[in-house]
């Protein structure tokens, strides 16, 4: 099986490149990210702390997620419900980076996204897909832009989906999350030795999904070789 993993900031594009990749490979598009985003979002609604270990680690034994795949899009199960749409909600944004700092709940996904990877050809993208989740992937890249431009994108997307919202605020809470990714003790946000950076800034989506397209299909040749 052949594993890409594309590690990076929020808002370098990573779900939107891999998505166009995955259709071009047929491989599968694992967003890591919506498991710690399913997380983040049942430990709101069940009124936990998500920051406090000791609110969230006992419950996860009630935590039921899988991902499931229909005409090629994932779908994040939480308990039996769709929650595709809803975990994309800024605040659970935030959440999603709280829990992901405790221990326990990186344990609990890690099987789920390492079985994905041991059953099929997969663009996996997260924060430690390179570093801790497949450190084997034969391709890995961490994908960049500026903060502005990151934020920029995000606010687009967000205001293209109707919600009301201040690119000063985007800016601010995408900033906030990246440092707290990164300076976390367990797994954090960082490219794997091994990984090629690759910066999108000053790009627009197809240029992109061209340059990434372009550089995994000759380190895919480089391999058959
Ligand atoms: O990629 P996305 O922005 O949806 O991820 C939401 C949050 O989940 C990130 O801010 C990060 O804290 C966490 N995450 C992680 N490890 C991954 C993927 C996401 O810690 N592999």
């Amino acid at each position: 099986m052949v594993s890409i993993a594309i590690d990076g900031p929020g808002g370098a594009g990573k779900s939107t490149i891999a998505k166009a990749l995955a259709k071009k490979l047929g491989y599968i598009y694992v967003d890591t990210g919506a498991l710690y985003r399913a997380i983040g979002l049942y430990m709101l609604n069940s009124g936990a702390d998500t920051k406090d270990m000791s609110a969230v680690t006992p419950k996860l034994a009630e935590i039921d997620v899988e991902l499931k795949y229909v005409d090629g899009a994932q779908k994040v199960i939480l308990c039996g419900q769709d929650v595709s749409s809803e975990i994309r909600k800024p605040e659970v944004s935030m959440a999603a980076s709280d829990v992901s700092a405790i221990g326990d709940v990186r344990a609990f996904l890690l099987d789920l996204q390492r079985d994905m990877a041991r059953k099929n050809n997969v663009i996996m993208d997260g924060r430690d897909i390179g570093t801790v989740v497949l450190p084997n992937a034969q391709i890995k890249i961490f994908l960049t832009a500026s903060a502005e431009e990151r934020a920029m994108r995000r606010y687009k997307e967000l205001v293209e989906k109707g919600v009301e919202v201040e690119y000063e605020t985007v800016l601010k809470e995408l900033n906030e999350r990246d440092y707290q990714d990164s300076h976390r003790e367990i797994a954090p946000l960082k490219p794997a030795e091994d990984a090629d950076l690759i910066d999108t800034t000053g790009n627009n989506l197809e240029q992109s999904v061209n340059m990434l397209a372009e550089y995994v299909s000759k380190r895919l040749g480089e391999l058959e070789e």
